[in-house]
């Protein structure tokens, strides 16, 4: 399943995994961290950097592609709320399909609070 699309931003793909940057740097992208490249759609700066998209699209849509593989379930070590990915916590901004790596920095546990690194793979 094709998550990215040639018209997303640098800035959403970088948001939903950091890890992304590695394969824009390998491509030729080196200023995926400036302001004004992160706005830019995955269009307009393959244009700006004179690269081929469809190869660096395949390489982003496989890394997530890989991802969706590893899709664990993981547990607050205090209340025991099991966070499923395939469920996701829509009620707090996670969609549906949100891997663990993916779920915002900011999340806490919806039931007691407790922050991301309070839990641990099920
Ligand atoms: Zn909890």
């Amino acid at each position: 399943m094709a998550k990215i699309t040639r018209d997303m931003t640098i800035a959403q793909i970088l948001n939903m995994d950091m890890a992304t940057a590695q394969i824009f740097m390998e491509s030729g992208m080196h200023c995926v961290g400036c302001p004004s490249s992160s706005g830019e759609s995955l269009e307009q700066a393959c244009a700006v950097h004179g690269l081929e998209i469809d190869p660096l699209m395949k390489k982003l849509n496989d890394h997530f592609t890989t991802e969706e593989i590893d899709m664990k379930k993981y547990e607050c070590t205090v209340c025991g709320y099991v966070y499923d990915p395939a469920e996701g916590d829509p009620d707090n901004g996670v969609a549906a399909g949100t891997a663990w790596e993916a779920v915002p920095a900011e999340w806490v546990c919806p039931l007691c609070g407790a922050e991301k690194d309070m839990f641990e793979a099920v």
